[in-house]
């Protein structure tokens, strides 16, 4: 039984990262590390009113990328068939 790697507050047998910690890791690797650490600085170096309105505008901006990276896929897919 070891400390995570991450937080060294929890403890893991095989793996080293905590459930938690892995799911970091998960984001960095959709994401990049560098996008996740901008979010972290944006959201924690703010009060928890402005942290809660700049999560919204973060996550708001990821959403509207996925959305548009959708629509232009269902586009590309439209005019293959046509
Ligand atoms: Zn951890």
């Amino acid at each position: 039984m070891f400390s995570c790697k991450l937080c060294e507050t929890e403890y893991v047998y095989v793996s080293s990262l905590c459930d938690g910690c892995r799911r970091i890791k998960h984001f960095m690797n959709i994401y990049t590390p560098q996008r996740v650490y901008d979010i972290l600085d944006n959201v924690l170096s703010r009060n928890e009113q402005g942290q809660e309105t700049k999560m919204k505008d973060e996550i708001k901006n990821e959403i509207e990328n996925k959305q548009y990276n959708l629509r232009n896929k269902q586009i590309k897919r439209g005019t293959e068939e046509n």
